[in-house]
């Protein structure tokens, strides 16, 4: 396991791409005013079940919307994580998340819908209760949300953290660990914290079909996921290969350009219909989401 771990640690400096943009980040101004004047939406990027081809659920992103131009987090995430902005910021995603999942028809209701944590949001020992709250309000199951917590913000002594995700869970919250292999979570954090979900970073799956070291680590992903009972998601998927690829490793759920962008709450319909399914088209187009 020490050479699981050290293989991680090489694999991540030496694969890890830079998704740079050349934008620069909005003002702390600014984006306070976007989340004050609700221009903060959840965006929607469908996860599938890749032994059905079904959506199984869909990942809320943050989108700044302002006059029809979308901005995206790289340009407020961090400025967010730097001043106290990430709680109202996350909490805004959040509302606008669940106020559109709770439109969709009870059966529905069945898929996941994953949102992003902070670690600086675990922090505040209020955030299980209001997000448990905010699920009830909108008729919302617990155990029909999934938080993702980044690897990075993993502390290596996480007792406040801890104590939120053991609450989180008690609460039937499910719990993943976003962007795995980027940051250095340690197998004994793995085992004691009560993860449901391992999330594959895309940095892998982007250059598994050329990179041996990349494929060497997904594999070993899903096999430590495997073992410690938890679901492998692979995120970032860009082509039919890659998708043919990870399915032959035993990956079962993935999301990516290859599938869907994240996408404003009205197109999912469209998504859901193509996949498939049927939806509740009605409730939406008269909510005029
Ligand atoms: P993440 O949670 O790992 O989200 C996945 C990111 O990968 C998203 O970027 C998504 O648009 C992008 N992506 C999805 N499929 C593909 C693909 O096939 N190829 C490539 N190249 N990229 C793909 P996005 O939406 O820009 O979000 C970036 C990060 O910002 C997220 O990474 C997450 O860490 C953070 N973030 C987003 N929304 C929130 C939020 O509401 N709260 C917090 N705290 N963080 C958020
Ligand atoms: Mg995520
Ligand atoms: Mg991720
Ligand atoms: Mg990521």
């Amino acid at each position: 396991s020490d050479m699981l771990q050290s293989f991680i640690k090489q694999a991540a400096s030496i694969n890890m791409k830079q998704y740079q943009t050349p934008l620069p980040d909005i003002t702390e101004h600014d984006l306070k005013d976007y989340i004050v004047n609700g221009h903060v939406k959840a965006f929607f990027q469908p996860q599938y079940n890749l032994l059905t081809n079904e959506i199984c659920g869909f990942e809320a992103l943050a989108r700044i919307v302002d006059n029809g131009q979308i901005i995206l987090p790289s340009q407020f995430i961090n400025k967010a994580e730097e001043t106290d902005l990430i709680m109202p910021l996350t909490k805004a995603v959040i509302n606008d998340a669940f106020q559109y999942f709770s439109m969709l028809k009870p059966e529905y209701k069945k898929l996941n819908l994953s949102i992003n944590l902070s670690g600086k949001l675990l922090d505040d020992e209020t955030i299980p209760h209001w997000l448990e709250e905010t699920a009830a309000t909108h008729g919302i199951n617990n155990d029909a949300i999934t938080c993702e917590l980044t690897e990075t913000a993993i502390p290596s002594n996480p007792s406040v953290m801890i104590v939120a995700l053991l609450r989180l869970r008690m609460m039937k919250f499910k719990l993943s660990i976003d962007d795995f292999g980027t940051g250095f979570a340690s197998l004994e954090q793995l085992h004691m914290l009560p993860f449901n979900e391992l999330k594959i970073d895309r940095c892998f799956v982007a250059d598994i079909l050329n990179n041996d070291k990349s494929k060497a680590l997904f594999r070993r992903s899903i096999s430590l996921a495997k073992d410690l009972d938890l679901l492998a998601v692979a995120e970032g998927v860009e082509d039919f290969e890659t998708k043919q690829l990870i399915i032959k490793l035993g990956c079962k759920v993935a999301q990516g350009f290859y599938f869907s962008q994240p996408l404003a709450a009205h197109d999912i319909v469209n998504e859901i219909n193509e996949s498939g399914l049927s939806f509740g088209v009605n409730s939406l187009e008269e909510s005029k989401l």
